[in-house]
């Protein structure tokens, strides 16, 4: 078996327009996919992840069959016994043994530490490798290199205008519409008391034969992974094709994309979706272009469908921080995953992997079970809960950033590397000292008592720093405050939230420091000992 070029299609690239396909020919190319074990245990993979990445990679593989090309694809077998190709690494150099290609070429990897690993594969065999532009982003790395240049900091809001500008989006000839870029003021709203009401459900797509046997496989190889206790995968129904995202996409606009502006940083007790689009997933595995979702967006706000505040909203992050966040990490890497500006160096406490307190007791944050529930569920959690639940904790707590890296990593169904990682580490972490985000994003539990109403069903008091009723995100709120007073109190970004501190008085701040650290000693003890 011989093929004249190696087309290589990882599982975040399955996008049918891709470069990869420019001047190939189906009568000698052959189309390279493989499924390994270390992608769903390199981070401890949450099971509905695994299951998204391997039925949409088989949706992939099906059709480009039926578009008449070869495709070599190796799947996962069912016991690890019979498993002689556990890394990507392997299985590419056994495949290049196989074909012996005169060309490997590939898109980018998206992830750092494959591209390299994998390019060492191709050198080793002394095959020439073509590596091509990912044309699914509308911003390519010497855009962003060059825009990047020169600047102290990087603010998404100056490259969100450079993009709408460049590619005329909500724009009236040089002027945005409406007369302004941002509407976020009239996008920060909450619910009142009575909560969102009767919320239309989100588009579903339940498992066809293709993704069952996935489940199946993935119970079989993967019993062990986040989800499995909270019967994660007998709620799968993600888009794994293009149709799917497509239809996922007009059921947002029509359902949902009214109220995302005003709602998207609201919270709502097991309300996991609100007016969320549940497309980040399919967007990352480029089952759906950004532009077509731009596209479709902006129309349904000239056709009078989505108001300019929500259409406005919602492109800022498909344009904007979708965008930014990936020009960053390729910007950056490697030396950006290894930030840990704040010197953090708690363990992540084991309640984020299990659900559950070690004594196998509900967390008892209201707003950390929620979300960390719903993750765990359903793989899933919005922006918001993700910057200002999870992350917030760990930082205020002073977890080490590469562990809660780590975690959201493994638990969305929509992570992978290029998105997570600037997200956890410049924006939740601010591990970067900075280049991401101006200022670390800091609160007590009154923004979480503001944002949702995880509060009235807590046993703590978001109002309240010391005492049994003290809230452990205010606690560490205050002790966040003091810890760091040096470095952000004379900052001309921070200084008006630093300044409070000057109220608290020798004692009380001694107080609130012995009752943040009696939180950090009892959740040490139960961390689960990750590195
Ligand atoms: P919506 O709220 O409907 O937003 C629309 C789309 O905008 C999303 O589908 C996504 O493609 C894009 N988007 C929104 N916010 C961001 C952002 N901050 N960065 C990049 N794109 C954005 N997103 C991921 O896709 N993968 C991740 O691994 C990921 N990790 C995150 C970790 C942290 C700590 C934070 C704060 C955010 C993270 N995000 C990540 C961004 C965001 O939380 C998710 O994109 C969003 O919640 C996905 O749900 P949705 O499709 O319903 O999004
Ligand atoms: Fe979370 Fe504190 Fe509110 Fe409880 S009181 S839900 S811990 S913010």
């Amino acid at each position: 078996m011989t093929a004249r070029h190696l087309l290589v299609v990882l599982g975040d690239q399955l996008n049918p327009d891709s470069a990869l396909f420019d001047g190939a020919d189906p009568s000698c190319d052959v189309i390279w996919m493989a499924e390994v074990a270390n992608e769903a245990c390199h981070v401890w993979s949450h099971q509905s992840r695994i299951a998204l990445f391997l039925s949409a990679m088989r949706h992939f593989a099906a059709d480009r069959r039926i578009d008449g090309w070869r495709v070599d694809y190796r799947e996962l077998p069912a016991t690890a016994e019979d498993d002689n190709l556990p890394t990507l690494e392997a299985a590419l150099a056994q495949a290049i043994e196989r074909w012996t290609p005169q060309r490997v070429i590939w898109v980018c990897p998206g992830e750092y530490r494959l591209r390299d690993a994998l390019a060492a594969v191709v050198s080793e065999a002394g095959v020439p490798l073509e590596a091509r532009g990912d044309r699914h982003f509308l911003v390519d790395d010497a855009w962003f290199a060059d825009w990047a240049a020169g600047r102290k900091t990087l603010r998404m809001e100056h490259f969100y205008r450079a993009q709408r500008r460049r590619f005329a989006v909500l724009m009236d000839g040089d002027e945005p519409v409406g007369g302004k870029f941002n509407f976020d003021a009239a996008n920060r709203q909450s619910f009142d008391a009575r909560g969102p009401g009767l919320m239309p459900e989100p588009a579903r797509f339940p498992p066809d034969r293709v993704t069952r046997e996935v489940i199946d496989l993935v119970q079989a190889r993967f019993l062990d992974h986040p989800g499995q206790d909270h019967d994660a995968l007998s709620r799968f129904d993600w888009p794994v094709t293009p149709a799917q995202a497509e239809q996922a996409l007009v059921d947002f606009i029509e359902q949902r994309g009214h109220a995302f502006g005003a709602y998207q940083d609201a919270m709502w007790t097991d309300a996991p979706w609100l007016y969320h689009s549940r497309l980040s997933a399919a967007l990352n595995l480029k089952l759906i272009d950004p532009r077509r979702v731009i596209e479709a967006v902006e129309s349904a706000w000239r056709d009078g469908r989505m108001p300019l505040a929500a259409a406005e909203g919602f492109i800022r992050q498909v344009l904007g921080w979708r965008e930014f966040v990936r020009g960053l990490y390729w910007w950056g890497m490697p030396d950006y995953a290894r930030g840990n500006a704040l010197e953090a160096d708690e363990p992540l406490p084991t309640f984020y992997w299990r659900g559950r307190m070690a004594d196998g007791e509900p967390i008892p944050m209201s707003c950390l079970d929620q979300a960390i529930g719903q993750t765990l569920r359903l793989g899933y959690a919005h922006h918001i809960q993700r910057l200002m639940v999870t992350g917030l904790f760990a930082q205020l707590l002073g977890v080490r950033p590469q562990a809660v890296h780590e975690w959201y990593l493994a638990v969305y169904v929509d992570a992978v590397e290029w998105v997570e990682l600037p997200n956890v580490l410049g924006m939740s972490q601010y591990a970067d000292g900075g280049v991401m985000a101006s200022k670390p994003y800091v609160a007590s539990g009154r923004y979480i008592q503001r944002m949702s109403n995880y509060c009235a069903h807590c046993r703590f008091d978001p109002g309240e720093a010391v005492g049994e009723s003290a809230c452990p995100f205010t606690t560490l709120y205050w002790d966040f405050l003091l810890r760091h007073r040096e470095r952000f109190a004379r900052h001309p970004r921070t200084a008006l939230q630093w300044k409070h501190v000057e109220r608290i008085d020798a004692e009380r701040a001694a107080v609130i420091g012995e009752q943040a650290e009696s939180w950090r000693e009892a959740l040490r003890a139960s961390s689960r000992g990750e590195g």
